[in-house]
């Protein structure tokens, strides 16, 4: 009997072993669908680069000889979600089998199980063939509720992926070359900064069909997409960062400048990112054809790449990314209630416009608004450091994130924003909160020379407000990070100012929280 394969929009994998056979009763499914555009508000970026990539994808699997059953809004307006149009489709196409791959978001997983236990045709489910891991290595690595760390975690991947090591030894006899990286960039370095390779990819149809549905999306966008959206796209990608990112990866992997968007000029907002995770995420690039290609250009270099920068990249697609998937399905669906903190208030409005006075959070915003993208540092230290030394909500922060972010898909945004940034998960994502006054923000960046803010004062009234908050929050977290041998130290310095001095931090941190709109 005839056979329905859906295909999500983060799924667009070429190369599954569903498509090595080529078969007229199977029928493939792509379709748009108002569930996934409006279940947060996202950048309407976002929306554009999964519903051209779909596209795309259906039209390769049909020059490739394969039935594809591509719709758009308009062909799904009138079902409310993706159960009623299955149901409709198994009905008139006759289908007697549905298949699907393994879905990487709870959302999704859960309605897409409990529509096959209502059919009354067969149906299966399949693994996407896309991580390192398959899903159901997940639970040998990963357990509920426990504390993870990246680290051990890592090494294990290394080893057993073969990746970058010799004889079972680390290649170059370290794991880690952090210490080599982090560096800020200076005003000579600044000239060096590749020019980012981007596209233009036509997506006027799909803005007109987001306005005629209705959508209501963020940021900003024009009839031309600048993210890749197919396959020889995001390869040509993928070599351009090997040639002129991967040299300086690991080095530049921290910085951070205004300068050069100051300058209408367009290097400033990516560095030496290889800007990728779209094109991973969608599966449209395996993990390992990444990786490999890495390290073929490491290896081919001669020496200008150095292992520092290589081992610095490998840890984030074979580590941090594995690593956060583990934990999300360890922990989902609890994960998404905690808040360990207790974090109550409102994400401020200027999240949505970047109209702050505080420079380094003003540019990280409006470039997150401009092109849907900021790097992992801007997310963390900029962004999520306010969020958490604000006590914002965490399923505010969630919701921006999971929106804003041309790669936000919620099984990679949600641990690293509750965990990772927020320490909403008390630690089972990382080993402390990356809560950072503004003098974090002054090393690796050229923000603070020209900020409104007084990045070395704490209370006057034209202090840097990330001083005092980080301040009130460590103090109100006393109990909680007292005992951390990874924040110990920071309350050495707290307790050796004088009660008065305490006090008057204090006071500057409940102003700025009282005003925080107008920050
Ligand atoms: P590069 O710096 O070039 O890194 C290479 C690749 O490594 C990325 O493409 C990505 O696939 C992977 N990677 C790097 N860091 C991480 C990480 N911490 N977790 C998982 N993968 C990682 N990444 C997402 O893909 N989706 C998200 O929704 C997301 N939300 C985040 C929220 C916060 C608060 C923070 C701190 C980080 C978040 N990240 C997220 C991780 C990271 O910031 C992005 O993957 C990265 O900025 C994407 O840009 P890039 O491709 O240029 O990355």
């Amino acid at each position: 009997s005839k056979q329905l394969r859906l295909i999500l929009g983060d799924q667009l994998n070429a190369g599954h072993s569903w498509y090595t056979e080529k078969s007229d009763e199977v029928l493939y499914v792509i379709a748009e669908l108002y569930q996934e555009t409006n279940y947060t508000r996202h950048h309407v970026q976002k929306i554009c680069a999964f519903f051209a990539a779909m596209k795309t994808f259906a039209q390769a699997l049909k020059s490739a000889g394969h039935h594809v059953l591509h719709l758009t809004l308009d062909d799904t307006q009138d079902f409310a979600s993706l159960p009623e149009l299955l149901t409709h489709l198994i009905r008139e196409h006759n289908i007697g089998h549905f298949a699907y791959q393994l879905p990487d978001e709870y959302r999704l997983r859960t309605q897409l199980s409990q529509f096959c236990d209502t059919l009354s045709v067969t149906s299966s489910v399949y693994d996407t063939e896309h991580f390192y891991l398959a899903n159901d290595q997940l639970g040998s690595y990963f357990k509920p509720d426990k504390r993870h760390r990246l680290e051990h975690f890592y090494r294990k991947m290394r080893g057993e992926f073969n990746v970058l090591m010799v004889d079972g030894e680390p290649l170059g006899g370290q794991w880690n070359f952090d210490s080599d990286n982090r560096n800020k960039l200076k005003a000579a370095d600044l000239a060096e900064i590749p020019e980012p390779l981007v596209f233009a990819n036509e997506v006027g149809d799909i803005l007109a069909r987001l306005k005629r549905h209705q959508v209501k999306t963020m940021g900003q966008a024009d009839e031309h997409l600048l993210w890749p959206v197919n396959r020889v796209q995001a390869k040509s990608l993928l070599t351009f960062f090997c040639q002129h990112c991967l040299p300086s990866f690991g080095r530049f992997q921290d910085a951070m400048t205004g300068k050069l968007i100051e300058l209408g000029e367009d290097r400033g907002w990516s560095l030496y990112h290889s800007r990728l995770s779209f094109a991973i995420n969608a599966k449209i690039l395996s993990p390992k054809v990444v990786v490999d290609a890495a390290i073929a250009a490491f290896e081919q270099s001669q020496g200008a790449i150095s292992l520092a920068q290589i081992e610095g990249f490998v840890r984030q697609i074979i580590g941090w990314r594995e690593f956060v998937r583990g934990i999300y399905w360890a922990n989902m669906p609890k994960y998404a209630e905690l808040n360990h903190l207790q974090a109550t208030r409102s994400l401020p409005a200027w999240f949505w416009t970047g109209e702050t006075k505080m420079r380094c959070l003003s540019h990280a915003i409006t470039q997150s608004l401009t092109f849907a993208y900021a790097h992992h540092i801007q997310r963390l230290m900029v962004t999520g450091n306010f969020c958490l030394v604000a006590g914002i909500d965490p399923d505010q922060v969630d919701a921006w994130y999971l929106g804003i972010y041309i790669d936000a898909i919620e099984w990679v945004e949600m641990p690293n924003t509750r965990g990772m940034s927020q320490f909403a998960d008390g630690g089972i994502v990382g080993s402390k909160a990356y809560a950072a006054s503004g003098n974090y923000i002054k090393k690796m960046s050229d923000y603070c020379g020209d900020c409104a803010y007084k990045v070395t004062e704490t209370v006057s009234e034209s202090a840097c407000p990330l001083n005092a908050l980080y301040w009130h929050f460590m103090q109100q977290h006393h109990t909680q990070f007292a005992s951390n041998p990874r924040t110990k130290m920071v309350y050495s310095n707290w307790l050796k100012k004088s009660e008065e001095d305490k006090q008057a931090v204090l006071k500057r941190a409940q102003y700025l929280l009282d005003h925080i709109e107008q920050l």
